[in-house]
């Protein structure tokens, strides 16, 4: 399969069309973003990488980081997680607060905002220094030493973060957050600041495309069951209420941020990273959603 050839078409196709949705801008940083960036990487299990656009250039991978948070603490905490969050879809907005009344503070899955603010809970428990911690996992699977948090868009997100911070204090009132909901909001505004190429983000990624994918200490990452189970997640519940969609347009594991970036894998064969910052109603981007959904039809690599 000619795969430059295929995401430089699709790239070239996509681009010359309309560019709907808006760019996030309850994030003021977020906001100052360039509409018309577009970038792709494709990364395959030989080691194979095909780029198109913007490919290199930075962006703000938002709610992407929950599932590296959510494999740290699966590896780190093992299945005592799922006694604290679920893993339904929620059907419901992001950042909803309505299902956490009638579930008792228990958030549906660890992929929406409630759900990795428990994860970041549990995680500050059990690390001295959660913050430099995660850093450290995240380093060690990408092989990259140079992710850091963007302390301006952690900043940004938390001068005007009200809706999470009501979304931590209420989950407190359940008891389902341990430690000062203001501890829980930084870490959790952090773990979304880190920003990353296309060509990152998919480097990033491969762990949960095979679990022979070693670290950079050398060590398996994730127990291949528990891969599986990332992947179950992120098939059901990454894309907030259109996780339906994506499943029955794309048909891959993947998850969305607000920033416009789009993480998708094929178990055993590949991750591709799209990014471009226009965000359809539902939050996940609007040319992201349409690249994979034509590059898996093209490429005859939709999972059902
Ligand atoms: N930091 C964002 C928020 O909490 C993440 C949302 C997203 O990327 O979907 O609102």
């Amino acid at each position: 399969m000619n795969y430059q050839e295929i995401v430089d078409t699709l790239f070239e196709q996509i681009k010359s069309q309309e560019n709907k949705g808006e760019v996030a801008s309850y994030i003021p940083e977020l906001s100052k973003v360039d509409p018309s960036h577009f970038g792709i990487c494709l990364k395959t299990m030989d080691g194979r990488e095909f780029g198109a656009g913007d490919w290199q250039h930075k962006f703000s991978i938002q709610s992407i980081a929950k599932v590296l948070i959510l494999s740290w603490a699966y590896k780190t905490l093992g299945d005592r997680l799922w006694e604290r969050v679920g893993v339904e879809p929620s059907g419901n907005a992001f950042n909803s607060l309505t299902q956490l009344e009638t579930d008792h503070g228990i958030p549906r899955n660890p992929l929406i905002n409630a759900g990795a603010m428990v994860v970041c809970d549990m995680l500050l428990s059990q690390a001295e220094s959660a913050k430099d911690d995660f850093l450290s996992f995240l380093r060690n699977i990408s092989g990259n030493a140079h992710f850091q948090y963007s302390e301006h868009i952690a900043q940004s997100e938390k001068s005007v973060g009200y809706r999470n911070i009501a979304l931590c204090n209420f989950i407190k009132s359940f008891e389902n957050i341990k430690n000062e909901p203001e501890e829980v909001l930084d870490f959790y505004f952090h773990i979304c600041s880190i920003e990353m190429t296309c060509q990152e983000l998919a480097q990033t990624f491969m762990f949960l495309v095979s679990d022979t994918i070693k670290s950079f200490e050398g060590k398996i990452i994730l127990e291949e069951f528990q891969a599986v189970r990332v992947n179950a997640i992120m098939q059901t519940c990454g894309f907030y209420d259109e996780s339906g969609e994506f499943a029955f347009r794309v048909g891959l594991p993947g998850k969305s941020g607000v920033g416009g970036g789009i993480l998708a894998l094929h178990p055993e064969q590949y991750a591709i990273a799209v990014w471009s910052p226009k965000l359809n109603s539902k939050g996940n981007s609007y040319r992201g959603m349409k690249f994979l959904e034509s590059f898996t039809s093209m490429t005859k690599s939709n999972n059902f």
